[in-house]
């Protein structure tokens, strides 16, 4: 298998599995307890706790280990908004039309049931929210910005350090959803300038079902989950030992590797796309051509279905994904694309290629030969009325 979808979720990588075993097998202790092997299972987990402190350059009590990033970012959302509320602080939050729907699903939530007011950001046709935009949306009763850092479509990057200085500025807390960002860019900077970051493990190397909220020191929030004294009282249950292990492992891989891996992620993404460009005509490129994630590739194919294609790739053994499946099966045409000024003709044939650590230049070129051989095979006949519609507009 060419395995083509690591914005979706990437392989374990061998260290952490490694890393994981003797906490599944003989370190099974509670960490809150007190004997020995409990105290052992608290050191693992502080010292993951450490590693991903140390790679945002924050403070270890600024890191709450979560379930994923789709907890970190509702409780995030709810947390800030609730306390908000709650305090006479505002019930507008603001956040991009192009979030995850980890995000987009919670402030409909809390519109629906909670009575908050939301205002979704138009992008630009790279897809990035414009600093102007943020600024004219903010009003008096802000109490929220969600804007996240990239996006897991088409890979842009958004201006993270200067949008949250403007909300800053009119004292409304920034969050931002960082699950695809964390460990595949330089995070320091970002994490400096937020009160809220979310991340995921298995977008990096890590397991599935891991993930964290950065809380700033300071910063209001209400506690998620009731019930033992864990993560400082704020997110009760036992924890999750051998998955923050293999969480902490991960990150501190990918910090290690992190600029010799993007660089090489980056080639290899170019040489797919190049590849593709010089063996059909057509292919249009969705999202910022430099300002984007090193690993990702979102490219439209006028006039083949994307759906149809991703089937056909999968017979190949190629594994590749599309904007956002919906629960039918049946591929919805991307709200992110959509947002950008796509229509739902060229949504609808988007496919998203985002490569990772295993991947090699060969598997680019066979990827890139299978890929247009199967494009021109959904285009036959209708390759001419896509280029006379070309030449018309
Ligand atoms: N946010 C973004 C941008 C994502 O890409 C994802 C996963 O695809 C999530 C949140 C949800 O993360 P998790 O799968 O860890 O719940």
């Amino acid at each position: 298998m060419i395995y083509l979808d690591h914005a979706a979720t990437t392989p374990l990588r061998p260290e952490v599995l490694e890393g994981m075993l003797p906490y599944l097998r003989q370190g099974y202790g509670n960490p809150s307890a007190m004997y020995a092997a409990g105290r052992e299972a608290k050191r693992a987990v502080t010292a993951a706790r450490e590693i991903i402190a140390q790679s945002l350059s924050l403070h270890p009590d600024e890191i709450y280990f979560t379930s994923g990033g789709t907890e970190s970012d509702n409780w995030a959302l709810v947390g800030a908004f609730e306390l908000a509320k709650a305090e006479g602080r505002g019930t507008r939050i603001v956040a991009s039309a192009v979030e995850h729907h980890a995000v987009l699903e919670t402030l409909r939530y809390l519109e629906e049931v909670r009575g908050a007011s939301v205002c979704l950001l138009p992008v630009d046709g790279d897809g990035v929210v414009h600093p102007r935009v943020l600024s004219e949306a903010l009003r008096e009763d802000c109490c929220l910005v969600s804007i996240m850092t990239a996006n897991n479509e088409v890979g842009s990057l958004q201006p993270i350090a200067a949008l949250a200085d403007i909300a800053h500025r009119r004292n409304v807390l920034f969050h931002t959803d960082a699950v695809q960002a964390y460990g595949h860019m330089p995070m320091g900077d970002i994490a400096a300038s937020v009160d809220l970051l979310s991340g995921s493990g298995h977008k990096l190397g890590g397991p599935k079902g891991t993930g964290f909220l950065v809380i700033r020191r300071g910063v209001p929030m209400r506690a998620f989950f009731h019930g033992g004294a864990q993560e400082k009282r704020r997110r009760a249950g036992t924890e999750n030992v051998a998955g923050i292990v293999g969480l902490g492992i991960a990150a501190a891989v990918a910090q290690r590797d992190l600029e010799a891996e993007t660089e090489r992620e980056a080639r290899l993404r170019d040489q797919l796309y190049h590849q593709l460009q010089e063996a059909i005509p057509h292919v249009m490129l969705n999202g910022s051509r430099d300002q984007r994630l090193a690993n990702n590739l979102n490219l439209c194919f006028p006039g083949v279905s994307a759906e149809t294609l991703l089937i056909l790739l999968d017979q190949r053994g190629i594994a590749a994904g599309a904007g956002a499946a919906c629960a039918s099966g049946a591929l919805e045409p991307s709200h992110v694309l959509r947002a950008m000024g796509r229509s739902v003709e060229e949504a609808r044939s988007s496919v998203r290629l985002t490569v990772g650590p295993d991947n090699t230049e060969e598997e680019m070129k066979d990827a890139a030969e299978q890929i247009a051989e199967v494009v021109r095979h959904l285009r036959k006949g209708v390759t001419d009325r896509i280029s006379a519609e070309k030449e018309a507009t």
